[in-house]
């Protein structure tokens, strides 16, 4: 597959450890970052690991939903059902725009193929069981950062930051 000609994003919120949730849930109640990521995934393709799925528990409205698990059997309505990672960027490889939603397992695997990652730094550390990967420096380049300060919707200080891969 060419995954070249392909705009595949990451996004993701993470703790200052990595975290990204506990038990199959998000651990954090940041509405700013909830309307982030929907005023970025709108409109799109949004790929996520069946666990996720079942996290939210609902298609996303007006988004291409494309859910990843290895039971063949599974049928969810309103989604798009595939086997891997690579039959879901095979079948989505006219969309415009395609983002990774998660979780950690499909992010492990996605790191190689994105080429961009729109990170949320939620700017606590966090126990949780469920970790994003490291960005490394040598194959990543932060593009852009928006610093936020806690207020009273929004409990805890976060960072909007966009990462290009390195050519
Ligand atoms: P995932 O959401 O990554 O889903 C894992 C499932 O995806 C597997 O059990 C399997 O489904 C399927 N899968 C994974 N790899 C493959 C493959 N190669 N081929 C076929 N199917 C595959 O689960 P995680 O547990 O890693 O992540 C969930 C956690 O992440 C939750 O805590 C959630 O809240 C958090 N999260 C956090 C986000 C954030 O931005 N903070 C965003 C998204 C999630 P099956 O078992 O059906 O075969």
């Amino acid at each position: 597959m060419n995954s070249e000609k392909m705009n595949i994003s990451i996004i993701v919120a993470q703790a200052e450890n990595n975290v990204i949730g506990k038990s199959n849930q998000l651990i954090w109640h940041l509405p700013a970052d909830l309307k982030h990521f929907k005023k970025l995934t709108t409109g799109n393709t949004i790929i996520m690991g069946r666990k996720t799925y079942d996290s939210i528990g609902r298609p996303l409205p007006n988004r291409r939903n494309v859910i990843i698990s290895r039971n063949k059997d599974l049928k969810i309505e309103g989604c798009d059902l595939v086997n891997s990672l690579e039959e879901a960027l095979e079948l989505t490889r006219n969309d415009e725009k395609v983002f990774i939603i998660g979780g950690a397992q499909i992010y492990n695997q996605a790191m190689n193929i994105a080429d961009t990652l729109f990170i949320t730094e939620v700017k606590q550390v966090f126990e949780g069981d469920a970790f994003f990967p490291d960005i490394a420096s040598d194959k990543w380049i932060e593009i852009a950062r928006e610093d936020h300060k806690a207020d009273e919707k929004n409990r805890l200080d976060y960072s909007f930051v966009t990462y290009k891969r390195r050519n």
